[in-house]
């Protein structure tokens, strides 16, 4: 049976940080984006290697994207499900969950960059995106292939 594999969308999948990081450039508050500017979470571009990291480990676990999305900000609950639909596809059907509690899934692993949402009350492994281990996903994948 495959091990249950979760990722996280921003920062692990989607390029939450460059793109946020372009408008402020053009003038828009950060707070703002995140609360309430409509249609900012769908225009992410995806972070490198990370399609072609989802499809790679699809074949050997089983991936479920475990995102948590603004309280306030209702387009970025339609806009996540868009993006996955957009870049990912059938490969990604029904395997969308927004939680604020991560800690009430089950996985085998958990990729996340933050440790938030109660991503750190887990009892199994976390792979901490973006940290020096699993700085990137070439990295991360390779970690993951040989945990299979
Ligand atoms: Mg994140």
């Amino acid at each position: 049976m495959k091990k249950i594999l979760y990722l996280d969308l921003d920062w692990v999948l989607a390029d939450f940080e460059s793109w946020k990081k372009d408008l402020i450039e053009k003038g828009f508050d950060e707070s703002y984006i995140f609360k309430n500017l409509e249609w900012f979470f769908r225009d992410l571009p995806p972070i490198p290697g990370a399609i072609e990291a989802f499809e790679e480990l699809s074949e050997f676990f089983n991936i479920f994207i475990l995102s948590t999305a603004p309280w306030w900000n209702d387009s970025a609950w339609s806009d996540k499900a868009i993006w996955v639909k957009k870049y990912l596809w059938e490969k990604a059907r029904k395997k969308l969950i927004l939680s604020h509690r991560k800690d009430l899934n089950i996985w085998d692993f958990l990729v996340d960059d933050r440790l938030a949402n109660w991503s750190e009350n887990f009892s199994w492994e976390h792979i901490h995106f973006g940290q020096v281990w699993f700085e990137n996903w070439e990295k991360a994948k390779k970690y993951l292939l040989e945990k299979k």
